[in-house]
């Protein structure tokens, strides 16, 4: 029999995941506002919070943030075969399936998620210097991507909605 996800669930999964791994909204909000503080005016941190929270909705952003997490808890556990365990516990430069699954997170706003996402991959910024750093001495070879790439399309949402000044659709 097909099990069909009851989308509700996948929402509070992904919510679940997201706070036991240490990452709050509020964190990814920053990112955005951020990339986008000096291209829209009076733009506050509640309305990237909720900017982000919308990218949150997307059933291709959770299942992303599901199964990047999941790779990571499971490599902390030792529990990938080689040699996958050593190429994501070292997050091997070569590697780069880790930025290709927040691809599909950045794009989901159009293409300028992209330079977006480059921006504050380089930067590494607020949360992401933690993640980056593993100073909590968690793994998060697929995290601090997928945490990039949300924070990248939250602002390329924001961009749309305020394109030419005005506020437009709410998608
Ligand atoms: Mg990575």
């Amino acid at each position: 029999m097909e099990y069909k996800m009851n989308s509700n669930e996948v929402t509070a999964a992904t919510q679940y995941w997201l706070e036991k791994r240490n990452v709050r909204i509020e964190d990814i909000a920053e990112l955005t506002y951020a990339l986008q503080k000096d291209y829209i005016d009076g733009l506050t941190l509640e309305e990237c919070a909720k900017s982000v929270e919308r990218v949150l909705l997307k059933r291709e952003v959770q299942n992303a943030v599901l199964t990047g997490i999941q790779l990571d808890i499971l490599c902390e556990q030792g529990a990938l075969f080689a040699p996958l365990q050593d190429i994501i516990k070292h997050d091997e430069g070569l590697y780069g399936v880790d930025e290709i699954l927040a691809l599909s997170v950045v794009n989901i706003y159009g293409s300028i998620g992209l330079t977006n996402f480059g921006y504050i991959d380089k930067m590494k910024l607020g949360v992401l210097k933690r993640l980056n750093d593993k100073t909590d001495g968690c793994i998060h070879t697929f995290l601090d991507d997928l945490v990039a790439a949300i924070a990248a399309a939250a602002s390329s949402r924001l961009a749309h909605t305020h394109q030419s000044g005005s506020k437009v659709d709410e998608n």
